[in-house]
């Protein structure tokens, strides 16, 4: 599952515009945030990086190898350590994401230290890489349990606690193998994508809180990518490239919610489910043939017009539209 085959076929990519140095700089002070995961790579970046402005962050690390087995409290307090040296607050928390229970806990963690949690970074992971055919069921459960359950294992404790404050940011860790695929990883390409759907629905049911949700697909130089990127660019894909994105979706300044984007070494995009126009076919009185699906099939698959949806009931409606005498909700 290597990159190295798909480097040179890539085409140049559009350089951001320079913009003004913002007014004012993006802080956390007060805020409490959880990150999970945060013993190491990407989430102790994170948590460095919001500790760094102010935030007081509860660092969960189980401090377990990269395929999830064993367990570490050092890697959690190591994290503590470099913050307070640096004079930053925070408390580690040792649970594994995996449980209900170890969710609870480390809500309980930020509660107990700091009284409130106004960010949840859903950062933990871990792989355990192999085709389908090789992919036994207690490694297919192992890796939805710490990404997938484990996600709503603290959002779900998480979210009440920002619903009593009507304000929270939760942050969700897809990556580029589950929004597309990647051979090897069934696993780890259902949890990711899975994530996706979580997002959308926490989108919608935080909205009227003002906890707002968003996916970041991280690329970044840690022992989860290092025997996949060629060395010299495993050098420049550094964490700190995309936790300024992790940081903003985790700000007050974000007003966006429901969206997933790629980050690494300076490159962001965003990512979406898109609807193509698709082909009214028949009048809904007598179901289409499967010649009428062949025939039809290149209609049905364009892409041109697409649209995003912001919840199932627009998408449906456009469904409802097409073979309603009144339009929806009309
Ligand atoms: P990493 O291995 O350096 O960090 C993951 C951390 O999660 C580890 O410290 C590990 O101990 C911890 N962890 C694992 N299972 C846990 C559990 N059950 N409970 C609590 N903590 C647990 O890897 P990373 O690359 O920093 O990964 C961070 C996240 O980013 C993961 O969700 C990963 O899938 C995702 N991601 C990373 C990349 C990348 O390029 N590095 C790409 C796509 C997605």
């Amino acid at each position: 599952r290597g990159f190295s085959g798909y480097f040179w076929k890539a085409a140049p990519l559009p350089k951001a515009k320079a913009t003004a140095q913002a007014a004012e700089q993006i802080r956390f002070d007060g805020q409490v945030a959880i990150v999970t995961g945060a013993g190491a790579g990407l989430g102790r970046t994170y948590a460095l990086e919001l500790a760094k402005r102010g935030a007081k962050v509860v660092i969960n690390d189980l401090g377990g190898a990269r395929d999830g087995k064993g367990g570490d409290a050092a890697a959690a307090d190591k994290v503590v350590r470099e913050i307070i040296e640096a004079g930053g607050q925070a408390v580690a928390n040792y649970d594994s994401v995996s449980t209900p229970e170890g969710g609870a806990n480390i809500v309980k963690t930020a509660m107990d230290a700091f009284g409130r949690v106004d960010i949840l970074v859903n950062n933990a992971g871990i792989l355990r890489d192999m085709t389908l055919l090789r992919m036994a069921p207690e490694n297919w459960r192992a890796v939805v349990d710490v990404h997938l359950k484990g996600a709503y294992n603290v959002t779900r404790p998480a979210f009440a606690v920002m619903r009593d404050q009507a304000y929270g940011r939760i942050i969700f860790t897809t990556s580029a193998a589950g929004l597309y695929g990647n051979f090897g990883q069934t696993n780890y390409s259902a949890a990711k994508m899975a994530l996706v759907g979580l997002m959308n629905t926490v989108k919608l049911e935080g909205g009227r809180y003002n906890i707002l949700a968003n996916t970041v697909a991280p690329l970044a130089a840690t022992r989860l990518t290092e025997d996949i990127m060629p060395p010299d660019f495993f050098e420049k894909t550094k964490p700190e490239f995309v936790a300024p994105l992790v940081l903003y979706l985790a700000s007050e300044r974000c007003e966006h919610s429901g969206q997933i984007f790629n980050a690494g070494v300076g490159y962001f995009n965003r990512a979406a489910i898109v609807t193509g126009q698709g082909a009214v076919i028949g009048d809904g009185q007598t179901p289409p043939t499967i010649e009428d699906i062949h025939d039809n099939f290149a209609a049905i698959c364009d892409m041109a017009g697409g649209q995003e949806h912001n919840d199932a009931m627009a998408a449906l409606g456009q469904i409802i539209n097409a073979f309603s005498a009144k339009p929806a909700g009309g």
